[in-house]
């Protein structure tokens, strides 16, 4: 059983079939989001059914786009632990904090879950060659479920990226360029292989399906809580995919029957030294401006540009949410507040969590009684570097 139907602009709306390779709209050059038959999904699939099966992210595979289970690439990812930060909430005065830690996943981010998804429905429609921009964990993502696949893939990094995301895709098999640049310039060194040797380009929203992989994290706090959604996510946000995927589920749910109309605030945190969808938030835009000159310890946020920005800023607006930044530093104190009380080493991403929680108690966005959670999308260990000073 698997209710994937077609494929839909998210912007113009133009429909496309659904066994086909694709990448953006061919009308208006924007994300393809994936749509599934909900209608005979509610008859036919119960969320009872999900309890007994395995803890990864393929346990809601009728709602994902691979069809056949054989092509199915799983290293484990997913179902990633959620934890009650009961000395974190004592230290901080606030009982409901809550951590979602992706830092577990293969490859120690969260991208596997996108990857995964990605390059599996990529073998099933026969890719043998796959390529992607990125500033770090996406490209150690790709490169494992690649390998597991048997497919030649292709790494476009920042050459400043620290060494670790280096060593990852070289060990995993991929073929690493390294770009003097930003993630946006090794995008396009990425597109001339793609246009010369016919890779299937895995760019985060330009390929419809990783947006699926992360969407997961939507079911599975959804799962986790009982099937009532918390009142607040704060989410590290750089290409966007996780925040438009969670609130691509939501919607699901709701249709399936799942969970009712109530919907969490969405917030997303972002870097002072780039920090696009918070300016669009903050100016009202329905697009981000390129942020220039954009630096930040945070690898996973700097992206100047996002292709699905009108997304992301759709999502925050329609949920009550908002868009914060704030800097490094604070990013690495509040990983350092996480790591000494609650045993997990974040990323500096997942430290941003927590430093955007502090600023929106302080300025009172947050109340007492309401349920958070913070979202670690990755381990620290890639990032060891950051602590070496010390
Ligand atoms: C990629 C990445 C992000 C940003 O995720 P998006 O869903 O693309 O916004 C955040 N944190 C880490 C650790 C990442 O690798």
């Amino acid at each position: 059983m698997n209710f994937f139907s077609h494929l839909e602009c998210g912007y113009c709306a133009k429909t496309y079939e659904a066994d086909k390779l694709w990448n953006l709209c061919t009308e208006c050059s924007k994300p393809l989001l994936a749509r599934y038959d909900l209608l005979s999904a509610k008859e036919k699939l119960s969320k009872d059914e999900l309890k007994n099966r395995e803890p990864n992210l393929w346990r809601y595979n009728e709602l994902l786009p691979v069809r056949d289970k054989k092509f199915i690439l799983s290293l484990g990812e997913g179902f990633s632990p959620l934890f009650k930060a009961a000395r974190l909430g004592k230290e901080l005065g606030f009982s409901n904090l809550y951590i979602k830690d992706e830092g577990l996943n293969p490859t120690t981010s969260f991208k596997a879950r996108g990857l995964s998804v990605a390059i599996s429905r990529a073998y099933e429609l026969g890719v043998k060659e796959v390529s992607i921009p990125s500033a770090g964990n996406a490209a150690g993502a790709m490169s494992a479920y690649a390998a597991l696949a048997g497919m030649k893939s292709y790494v476009f990094m920042p050459k400043d990226v620290p060494s670790p995301f280096i060593s990852e895709c070289k060990a995993l098999g991929a073929e690493v360029t390294l770009i003097d640049g930003l993630i946006t310039d090794c995008g396009k060194a990425a597109a001339e292989g793609v246009k010369k040797y016919g890779r299937f380009d895995i760019s985060t929203l330009k390929e419809p399906y990783r947006i699926e992989g992360k969407k997961t994290m939507g079911y599975e706090l959804a799962e986790q809580f009982d099937w009532n959604l918390p009142d607040v996510i704060i989410y590290p946000t750089g290409g966007g995919t996780g925040l438009i995927g969670m609130w691509k589920a939501f919607d699901e749910m709701e249709q399936l029957g799942w969970i009712d109309s109530k919907r969490p605030r969405m917030v997303t945190v972002q870097s002072t030294g780039c920090a696009p969808i918070v300016k669009a938030f903050e100016d009202n835009t329905e697009f981000a401006e390129l942020w220039n000159d954009a630096h930040t310890i945070a690898d996973g946020l700097r992206v100047p540009a996002a292709v699905g920005d009108f997304l992301m800023l759709r999502s925050l607006r329609e949920s009550n949410g908002i868009a914060i930044a704030v800097s490094d530093e604070k990013m690495l104190d509040s990983a350092n507040l996480i790591g000494r009380t609650q045993g997990i080493f974040t990323s500096p991403e997942g430290g941003a969590t927590l430093a955007a929680f502090l600023k929106l108690r302080e300025i009172k966005w947050i109340k007492e009684t309401e349920t958070v959670v913070l979202f670690n999308t990755g381990s620290g260990h890639k990032y060891s570097h950051l602590w070496e000073s010390d």
